[in-house]
């Protein structure tokens, strides 16, 4: 018997039920994965829909697969077309009896599984689907999907009251050889895509690098070599440095690291060393990870309407100068500077970041909040789908949960999680020798206070481009006039 594996956002060996299944199925094991040229295309509003930095994380996961998968006996194939078309192909040529896969929850990645299973129909070829992104299964939610309430706190509690985590699956030991004369293929590089080798940034938090071995390491890392994990609720919140966060997110994002690996290791974790507060936190966050994937599967398409989860129909503004100078860092507010030049150089921004930037974009410039997710769609190692669409839904208050007209007062945020300014100074030089006191509120400087820190506002750093308080009650009247109509 021979099966297909179509690797998709699930680039590991570990925890892997498809392969898995394969195996004990005693097949021969076709691991494909398969370059998508939509992927690479750009957004609707002109970004390359896989930037730089996300596509060379991908590439170096890639590499990493097929290592693995030859040290075990086997290769990985690679192709670069439509899977829907590519696949069927191959089945044919392979006489291929089975295709498996990992099941996705959003509009164009089904669309291309549809498709693929149709084709896969007409040949009598099976196809066998699995659920493998989120720590709690679909089929264990303690209700159907379309039922998912619309408040994170009840989907919470009614899983936590349920509790099911299914135990991981074993990795392979050994796989069998692809079949004779089947050309593996090359892995493409970044040219390949009209892409340019990012420039590593010695500022950046991490050098992240791709792939389930350097997340099973960062795993170590921050559990048992540092104890991260003991303070994670602490340090969450954290703008500078490697371990005030687990830094999981690129990884869990193409599926390097399984979420349920990552919950057994938590489990072991409190059972050898500590369960606090901070070791809940984390199994915390990866419920929030799946609130949005299964919101996903619950709104379909929604989640990438402008009017959100929420049908909220606000009068977004598409103002492209005020967009560039957001997306360059050139806003004048260092705190939003400073996230979104962290951005642009290393393809990371902590949670803490995201939200502000966000929050600035809607509710200070009243832009599009779509523009701000395709850039990030674009930027972001840990771009994913329904994190991303979801968390951005929610910060701009077409979330399903949307609470009112809420936003982030931006220097009073600075000085909560900044207060040295020291997240703004290695982002900013221009403001090296600005006291920490003053930093987070440069437009405040007088003439020869700026004279006396070497800046010169409108010059070395932006003046302001709006101005925080009328500009976030103005947004408050379109926001409310929506919510009214
Ligand atoms: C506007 C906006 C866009 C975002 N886009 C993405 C995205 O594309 N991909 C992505 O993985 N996360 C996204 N997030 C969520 C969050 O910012 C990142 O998951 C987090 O910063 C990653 O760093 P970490 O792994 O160190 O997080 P940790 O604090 O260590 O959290 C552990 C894990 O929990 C999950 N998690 C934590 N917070 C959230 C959250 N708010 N929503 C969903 N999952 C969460 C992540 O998988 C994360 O790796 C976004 C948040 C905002 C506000």
């Amino acid at each position: 018997m021979r099966i297909l594996i179509w690797y998709r956002n699930d680039l590991r060996l570990h925890d892997h039920e498809p392969i898995n299944q394969a195996l004990q199925k005693q097949a021969q094991v076709i691991p494909l994965y398969c370059f998508d040229p939509r992927q690479f295309g750009q957004t609707a509003f002109g970004f390359p829909k896989t930037g730089a930095f996300r596509g060379q994380f991908l590439l170096e996961s890639l590499q990493v697969l097929r290592q693995s998968l030859q040290s075990l006996g086997s290769n990985l194939v690679i192709r670069q077309g439509h899977p829907e078309r590519l696949i069927p192909q191959l089945v044919k040529e392979l006489k291929i009896d089975a295709v498996y896969w990992h099941e996705e929850a959003t509009a164009e990645e089904i669309a291309v599984e549809t498709a693929l299973e149709n084709a896969l129909d007409k040949l009598g070829v099976e196809s066998e689907i699995f659920w493998g992104s989120t720590l709690i299964h679909i089929d264990d939610l303690p209700f159907e999907p379309e039922q998912l309430p619309d408040v994170f706190t009840s989907f919470r509690k009614a899983v936590e009251k349920n509790w099911a985590v299914y135990p991981t699956f074993a990795t392979p030991e050994a796989i069998p050889a692809l079949p004779k004369g089947l050309e593996p293929g090359n892995l493409p590089t970044l040219p390949d895509f009209g892409l340019e080798t990012p420039i590593a940034d010695a500022r950046a938090v991490l050098p992240f690098k791709g792939g389930e071995l350097a997340g099973l390491e960062r795993l170590q890392h921050y559990f048992w070599q540092t104890d991260g994990l003991s303070v994670y609720k602490q340090t969450r919140n954290g703008l500078l440095g490697a371990d005030y966060s687990t830094k999981f997110s690129p990884w869990l994002a193409l599926g390097c690291l399984s979420p349920r690996h990552i919950y057994e290791a938590v489990k072991q974790y409190e059972a050898e060393r500590t369960s606090n507060e901070s070791t809940y936190w984390l199994i915390f966050e990866l419920l929030w990870r799946d609130y949005f994937r299964f919101a996903c599967v619950k709104y379909g398409d929604r989640v990438f309407y402008p009017s959100g989860l929420r049908g909220l129909k606000i009068d977004w503004q598409q103002d492209q100068e005020r967009f560039q100078q957001w997306q360059q860092g050139q806003t004048g507010f260092p705190l939003v500077d400073a996230n979104m030049r962290e951005l642009k150089h290393t393809g990371f921004m902590s949670n803490r970041g995201r939200q502000n930037v966000a929050s600035f974009l809607t509710k200070n410039l009243g832009i599009d909040w779509r523009m701000g997710a395709e850039w990030f769609e674009s930027q972001l190692i840990d771009y994913d789908v329904c994190s991303n669409y979801g968390n951005w839904n929610y910060t701009a208050g077409v979330g399903n949960d949307a609470r009112g007209f809420r936003y982030f007062n931006i220097p009073k945020q600075a000085k909560d999680y900044d207060p040295e300014g020291a997240y703004v100074k290695h982002w900013l030089p221009e403001l090296a020798h600005v006291p920490a006191k003053q930093v987070h509120e440069p437009y405040k400087l007088r003439p020869a206070e700026q004279k006396r820190f070497n800046l010169r506002l409108g010059v070395d750093y932006p003046n302001p481009i709006v101005d925080l308080e009328k500009s976030v009650k103005a947004n408050e009247q379109i926001y409310n006039a929506a919510l009214s109509a």
